[in-house]
């Protein structure tokens, strides 16, 4: 008997532990500083959007690297309902983040990639095997490898979904042709087109299919909302108006609630709502994976 295979979402990303400290002030050259707590959450581009695509009831499979010492956080993104049958537990250290925030709200991050700069070839091949024609990949710009990933997911006909984001020199030289859809925010399309950052919406857009005519686009804009563009097919969708406490985050709960609602095949204008009103949820709590809202809580919102 043939067994049907439901299309997956293979996320290879990175995990990161958020180390944040509360200080008077954010600490000098040379000066010892005691901070007035502490907090450490779980953070990386990519587990933010294994979680908030799991959250939003997705079928999510995550590929990633944690130091053997932090297996909570791959515990974490298991109860949310992720796959981690691919998240490796190693001896290295695992990414991380230390965070200085001061009573001004201003932040200093030190960021290490550790154990997310650690795939190898074969992770890679492994992905590329277990993953079935049809199947998405969704990668961000936190880990190794991409340029070669990229390639061989096209090989396998995988749908790839890529949100080059943080930005860096690299993505210009990766096969981004490979790619079905690009999450991009206003300084990364800005980049990617070869334009200002003070362009309009609508430049930007122009600029990003004429270097990539058949990848799709989601351009998000903060409080100003977001676009989809394929070809000539152009959807808005608008921000909802909330009073935002802490917006780090936002578009990878976007990401993985549009990834959500792609995969139940509903129309691109629901699945634009759909990201939109989780990540105005989430912009109203303070947090990157702690302030991802659940299905329950979006459905509400939109009733
Ligand atoms: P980050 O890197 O912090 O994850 P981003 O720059 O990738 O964010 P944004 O464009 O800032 O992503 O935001 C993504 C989406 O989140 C927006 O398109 C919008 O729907 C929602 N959003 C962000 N900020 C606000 C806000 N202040 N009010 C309402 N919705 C917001």
């Amino acid at each position: 008997m043939t067994m049907l295979h439901s299309p997956t979402l293979h996320n290879l990303g990175s995990i990161n532990l958020d180390h944040f400290y509360r200080v008077p002030h954010l600490v000098h050259p040379g000066e010892t500083l005691a901070s007035r707590s502490y907090h450490v959450g779980l953070g990386g581009k990519g587990a933010n959007q294994s979680l908030a695509m799991a959250l939003a009831g997705g079928q999510v499979c995550h590929w990633g690297r944690l130091g053997r010492q932090d297996a909570w956080a791959r515990d974490r993104l298991a109860r949310a309902g992720v796959d981690v049958s691919h998240v490796e537990l190693v001896d290295e250290a695992s990414g991380h983040a230390i965070i200085q925030v001061d009573d001004q709200g201003e932040n200093a991050i030190i960021l290490h990639p550790g154990a997310n700069h650690g795939f190898s070839r074969r992770d890679r091949d492994d992905l590329c095997e277990a993953a079935q024609p049809g199947d998405w990949l969704l990668v961000q710009n936190e880990c190794n490898g991409l340029a070669e990933l990229l390639e061989c997911a096209r090989h396998k006909g995988l749908a790839v979904a890529f949100n080059p984001a943080p930005m860096s020199e690299t993505v210009l030289e990766m096969p981004l042709q490979a790619c079905r859809l690009l999450f991009v925010n206003r300084g990364e399309a800005a980049w990617l087109a070869g334009l200002p950052e003070t362009s309009d919406a609508e430049i930007l857009l122009e600029g990003l299919n004429k270097k990539l005519p058949q990848t799709a686009t989601v351009l998000t804009l903060g409080s100003e909302g977001a676009w989809y563009q394929r070809d000539s097919d152009r959807q808005f969708q608008r921000a909802l108006p909330v009073k935002a406490v802490d917006t780090t985050g936002a578009g990878d709960t976007f990401i993985g609630y549009f990834m959500a609602a792609l995969q139940e095949k509903r129309e691109i204008g629901d699945c634009l709502a759909l990201a939109a009103h989780a990540a105005a949820l989430g912009v109203q709590r303070p947090g990157a994976a702690d302030s991802i809202p659940s299905r329950d809580e979006v459905t509400r919102q939109m009733d």
